[in-house]
């Protein structure tokens, strides 16, 4: 079997490289090991840049139809019913809270043709040899291509092959990632991205679901320093009392969502979160990289995907203006390499103000309030080169 190009991952940043590449005209195949796609609900925000990227993938009308849009964020602490600091965003492009699986089917049903995606094909190891790429799949299948992106997340084994010493390890922050029904108490949550502060704890929470229909749920991640390393990449299930034990504090909005938690049903689980610092390449010949196998971050910015669908994009955009692949790929990562290296610090920092301690947290709540009672709009320069973001073609 044979193909030109040879996506290997269907998450989002697969996906979306082969929506760019077929609206391009670029012949490719994409093989994901899963069966099919997960249909998890959790959440995804997807801000300004990666809006104007999917806008021109044409599909921006109907990722508005699966969404919640956000028009500011609010910052709160542990330690106070109070809101530190709130503020409009200020784009006209919008930012959207959507249902990780309603993107990811959006993305699958705009391709024209999806027998290009293949379910059930997990990449095993590559090699390069004369200008190709022989790829051996876990069902012993093989596969002869002309290059290879690997867009396998951030336990890639493409990337593993490429940097054998460079494991993505555990950040020492763990995720619990909780989907609850959306109810009358959270008002005050529409319409905005909320982050609650506390020492050594953080949580996130946004409406996401369709907002023209009345299923919508309250997104929450809630994220805890914790040294305890399971296994090399882990998701456990996790007790919600304990939890809600933890997490509790002086905001009884955020105490009221902690008991609502309690009391449903859904299992909640524990994500490991893992990274690795910035590559000082991507590109080998006729292989590169994209999204998480080549830049995992801390969710803390919430761009990881974004990241992702901007390199899809631009990935296609040099392919087509680049007939040779290898300049191509050399050209891409020249455009990507040092952009998401920053992305990727930012959350990290981001990580460390939410979960600040002591005197840091005192200066940085003080900080806050100062600056949203003075000129709110200024807390939009942090995120404007991020945000802002503009690409061609
Ligand atoms: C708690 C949390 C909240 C987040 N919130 C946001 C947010 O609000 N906004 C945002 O932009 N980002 C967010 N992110 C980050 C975002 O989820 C990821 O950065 C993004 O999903 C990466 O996409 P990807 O396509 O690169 O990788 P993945 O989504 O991991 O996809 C990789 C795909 O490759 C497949 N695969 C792996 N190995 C193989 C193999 N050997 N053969 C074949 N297929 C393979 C996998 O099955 C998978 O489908 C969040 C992350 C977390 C943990």
């Amino acid at each position: 079997m044979s193909a030109k190009i040879a996506i290997v991952g269907g998450g989002i940043g697969g996906l979306t490289l082969a929506l760019a590449l077929e609206q391009k005209g670029i012949d490719f195949q994409l093989y994901e090991q899963a069966n099919s796609f997960e249909a998890l609900g959790y959440g995804l925000q997807l801000s300004p840049n990666v809006v104007r990227v999917l806008r021109k993938l044409g599909i921006e009308k109907s990722l508005e139809d699966i969404s919640h849009r956000c028009f500011g964020f609010q910052l709160r602490s542990f330690n106070s019913d109070g809101i530190l600091a709130e503020w409009i965003l200020n784009s006209d492009v919008p930012y959207y809270q959507c249902r990780r699986a309603d993107l990811h089917k959006l993305l699958f049903n705009s391709l024209e043709d999806q027998s290009k995606i293949h379910f059930s094909r997990s990449l095993e190891s590559y090699t390069q040899k004369d200008n190709q790429v022989y790829l051996k799949f876990r069902d012993q299948n093989l596969l002869i291509t002309n290059a290879l992106v690997g867009a396998d997340g951030v336990h890639s084994i493409i990337k593993r092959w490429q940097f054998p010493y460079n494991e993505a390890q555990y950040s020492g922050y763990a995720a619990y990632r909780v989907i609850l029904p959306f109810k009358e108490d959270y008002q005050s949550l529409l319409g905005k991205a909320t982050v609650w502060m506390g020492e050594n704890h953080h949580v996130v929470a946004y409406a996401n679901g369709n907002q023209k229909q009345t299923k919508s749920w309250l997104n929450l991640v809630l994220v805890v320093k914790d040294q305890n390393w399971h296994e090399q990449s882990w998701t456990i299930l996790a007790d919600k009392r304990e939890i809600a034990d933890n997490f509790t504090h002086k905001s009884s909005l955020l105490n009221q969502i902690l008991k609502d938690m309690v009391g449903n049903d859904e299992p909640c689980y524990k994500w490991g979160l893992f990274v690795h610092e910035p590559l000082p390449y991507w590109s080998q010949k006729n292989v590169t990289l994209l999204g998480d196998a080549a830049h995992p971050m801390l969710p803390f910015q919430a761009q990881g995907a974004a990241m992702a669908i901007e390199d899809a994009y631009i990935l296609a955009e040099c392919m087509v203006k680049e007939k040779e692949t290898e300049k191509a790929f050399a050209q891409y990562q020249q455009l990507r390499l040092q952009r998401t290296a920053k992305v990727q610090q930012v959350s990290k920092n981001n990580g460390k103000i939410f979960h600040a301690t002591g005197i840091k947290a005192i200066v940085r709540d003080l900080g806050l309030s100062l600056i949203s009672s003075v000129n709110s709009n200024l807390l939009n320069l942090k995120t404007a080169w991020i945000y802002d973001y503009l690409i061609s073609g």
